[in-house]
């Protein structure tokens, strides 16, 4: 078995919640100790055992996928309260907005960004909203980062 395949599965027996195939670089040798190394300087992808986006993310709960790149996936939300009603989440995991520190903003703006480009091939870009439910008192109930887009039909303002 190849040495960084066999550090993936060692990892992975130890650290379950650690999703070892989003490793980023591959090691570029065979030689263990620049393999380990490689390893240990690539970035993770933490995702949470018990969350329910991590599960939908690792493909044990299904959903309508939408998007998906390296950082960023997105999924028709299963109770949707328009025509589009699409979840954008990053794949690392954390709770929300109020968790998240500077070392997020970057996915934080990719979740946007892929809104963008759903919206723009939902052809709704005459009028769409993205939302950030923010702590329960804003209606969050799942503490996975998601960003609502919603569109397809008028949107009043101000939200309730
Ligand atoms: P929040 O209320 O936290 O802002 O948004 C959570 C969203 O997740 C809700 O709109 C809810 O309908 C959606 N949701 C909850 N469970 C599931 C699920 O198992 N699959 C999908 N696709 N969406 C879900
Ligand atoms: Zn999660």
């Amino acid at each position: 078995m190849p040495v960084l395949a066999s550090i993936r599965l060692r990892l992975q027996m130890l650290q379950p919640n650690i999703n070892t195939t989003k490793f980023r670089g591959e090691a570029p040798t065979d030689n263990p100790s620049l393999a380990l190394l490689s390893f240990w300087q690539s970035e993770p992808i933490m995702t949470d055992p018990n969350c329910l986006f991590c599960r939908i993310i690792r493909g044990e709960i299904p959903s309508r996928r939408v998007y998906e790149d390296e950082h960023v996936f997105a999924f028709d939300d299963i109770n949707p309260q328009a025509p589009t009603h699409v979840l954008v989440i990053p794949k690392r995991h954390f709770a929300g907005l109020k968790e998240a520190d500077q070392s997020e903003a970057e996915v934080i703006g990719r979740c946007h960004l892929a809104a963008a480009q759903i919206a723009r091939q939902r052809k709704i870009e005459q009028g769409y909203r993205t939302v950030l439910n923010v702590g329960p008192g804003a209606g969050q109930s799942v503490f996975h980062l998601h960003v609502h887009l919603l569109g397809g039909r008028p949107l009043s303002w101000p939200p309730g």
